[in-house]
């Protein structure tokens, strides 16, 4: 079986091969503006699995104006977490369909507390979680220049704008400021990062299932830490 080469991202169309269909289960943990979204996206493209991201799911929800959206909206406008029964339901139905089952997938922004975490476990064990180390003073940086397409979730900032304007450069959605990227609502959103999920670093350490990844510098650089942290896990 070929080697997996973390050089492999400058040839965005060659997924590495022994990664594909191997069904891997991974989640991203990390401060909001830590580039979990942008990171799972791309790790998503290069192992072949789904990105599942819960706020991309809520924030659906809440365009769409259903039911889950409304329950949702109070929460995340106010930089609270979304009640765990919510959130474990809305991932258990998304985890048992059929592009998960065949193929495993990515998690972007779950869990969130350790009894998501225990939730997961239940449902579906992931077997390397990473956790993108960035520190405060740049995470607040980043997400007060912070623009995400309403559509897709695709974010931009001051150093990689919207080619147009404020037209999304991947589907021509409208790029905007996002209602939780306010700088209240930031502070609150980091607050409970350190109270509910930072001790999730802690608890995934415990059963040998962490990975930390350098988050600083360029997105590219950053995935081939994540490539090569994935490397190092697979079975030789
Ligand atoms: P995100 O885009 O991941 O930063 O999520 C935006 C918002 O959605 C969060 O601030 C929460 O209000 C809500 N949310 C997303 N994922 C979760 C989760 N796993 N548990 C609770 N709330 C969540």
């Amino acid at each position: 079986m070929p080697e997996l080469n973390a050089a492999d991202i400058d040839e965005p169309d060659h997924a590495p091969a022994q990664m594909n269909g191997s069904g891997m289960r991974l989640v991203i943990l990390g401060k909001q503006g830590a580039g979990k979204g942008t990171q799972a996206e791309r790790l998503a493209q290069y192992v072949g699995v789904p990105r599942i991201s819960t706020g991309d799911m809520f924030r659906t929800a809440v365009r769409s104006g259903s039911e889950w959206g409304m329950q949702a909206a109070a929460f995340m406008d106010g930089g609270e977490l979304v009640p765990d029964d919510v959130v474990v339901g809305m991932v258990t139905e998304r985890l048992a369909q059929d592009d998960v089952q065949k193929r495993g997938f990515v998690l972007d922004g779950f869990p969130r507390s350790v009894a998501q975490a225990e939730a997961l476990d239940r449902i579906a064990d992931p077997e390397l979680v990473i956790s993108l180390e960035v520190p405060t003073e740049m995470v607040l940086k980043r997400l007060a220049g912070r623009r995400t397409c309403e559509v897709c979730g695709t974010n931009y900032g001051p150093d990689n704008p919207p080619g147009d304007d404020s037209i999304c450069d991947v589907c021509g959605g409208k790029v905007v400021q996002r209602e939780d990227d306010t700088e209240a609502a930031i502070s609150r959103r980091l607050q409970v990062y350190e109270e509910r999920t930072a001790p999730l670093v802690a608890w995934y350490l415990a059963s040998d299932r962490l990975a930390a990844v350098d988050g600083t510098g360029t997105p590219d650089l950053v995935t081939k830490r994540l490539l090569r942290a994935i490397e190092n896990r697979l079975p030789r």
